[in-house]
């Protein structure tokens, strides 16, 4: 375990442990905690699984020393990548659909990284189509495949959860998370029903998306400006397992980005809008459950900050709701 306490070997062994923080703007009876995920030297929460995902494959042989990674990613998972090849003697190329943060694609490309641009209107899924394209004309390049790879849940599974656990001495009554490719929720879903079969969980996205069809809900498609989390094709997002799952929440961008500027301007986190949507349906846990709405096995909630509204300055994350270009 990393203590921070001593001198270490490597950046990759600041990845994880990281805080976990009240949130205050939840009920005392039923207190809302976020995992700070900036804190990772990627200042995301992809840290934990481009080391994981890198580490596993080349145990396993998927992948030799000086290959290529070639991985679809939205940017957070690019950097985390990109930390960990580098330092595990690998190459590595990101295909990333142009709308995403440039702020991202310019870490990935100083991490060492080639960064590849897919039309915005081809989405995650031409993203994915390309890499896989890329990969078959290289020699010893794997696709990770984030929104496939059981690796990308079971590192959260592994690291994630235990460090929640852990912390609140296995008092954790509810799991709440956004979804981009789901891994984050499913390794901490399936670990805290382990300890805890009752523990509810939450799966969060912004509206818009279409995770709710893994519930038989029909919702609308529309574009918003959340980023990182929710889906457009409900067919690459292999990992969400829809039993492990109490309820889908749709967060309004408008929400989201009301709730990223009071958790800066009130209790001094910096954090995107994946963590905005993430900490309005956690506090709506709360308060459900503060009410007796939501049955919970132990008084408390748990949800993920992935990343730092810094990523995002150049889209004006901080100025109003209108001028936010998400
Ligand atoms: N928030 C941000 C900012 C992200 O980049 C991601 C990953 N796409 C998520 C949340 C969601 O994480 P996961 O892919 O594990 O569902």
């Amino acid at each position: 375990m990393t203590t921070h306490r001593e001198p270490l070997d490597s950046v990759l062994d600041t990845v994880g442990e990281t805080p976990l923080v009240r949130v205050h703007g939840s009920p005392d009876e039923v207190p809302v905690y976020a995992k700070l995920e900036s804190f990772n030297p990627g200042a995301s929460v992809k840290d934990r699984i481009g080391k994981y995902m890198l580490e596993r494959m080349l145990e396993r042989g998927d992948i030799g020393e000086g290959g290529t990674v070639i991985e679809p990613t939205a940017g957070n998972t690019g950097i985390g990548i990109a930390v960990a090849a580098r330092q595990l003697g690998l190459q590595a190329v990101f295909v990333v659909p142009e709308r995403f943060s440039k702020e991202k694609q310019q870490l990935m490309a100083a991490l060492g990284a080639e960064v590849i641009n897919t039309p915005t209107d081809e989405g995650m899924g031409g993203a994915i189509e390309r890499a896989r394209e890329l990969a078959d004309e290289l020699d010893d390049a794997v696709v990770p495949q984030q929104f496939s790879n059981p690796l990308n849940a079971e590192a959260h599974y592994a690291t994630t959860a235990p460090e929640i656990f852990e912390a609140l001495d296995g008092e954790v009554g509810a799991v709440v998370a956004g979804c981009g490719t789901a891994g984050t929720l499913m390794g901490m879903a399936r670990y805290a029903r382990e300890q805890e079969p009752g523990t509810y969980v939450c799966a969060v996205e912004p509206e818009g998306s279409l995770y709710r069809s893994f519930a038989g809900d029909d919702p609308e498609e529309a574009e918003y400006k959340t980023e990182g989390i929710g889906t457009h094709d409900p067919t690459t997002n292999e990992l969400f397992d829809p039993e492990l799952v109490d309820e889908i929440r749709a967060v309004a961008d408008r929400d989201a980005h009301d709730e990223l500027k009071r958790l800066a301007s009130e209790e001094g986190h910096l954090v995107a809008s994946s963590a905005g949507a993430a900490s309005v349906a956690a506090r709506d846990v709360a308060e459900r459950a503060a009410s007796g709405d939501v049955e919970l096995p132990h008084d408390s909630v748990v949800t993920v900050f992935p990343d730092s509204s810094e990523r995002y300055l150049s889209k004006g994350i901080y100025r109003s709701f209108e001028e936010w270009e998400g």
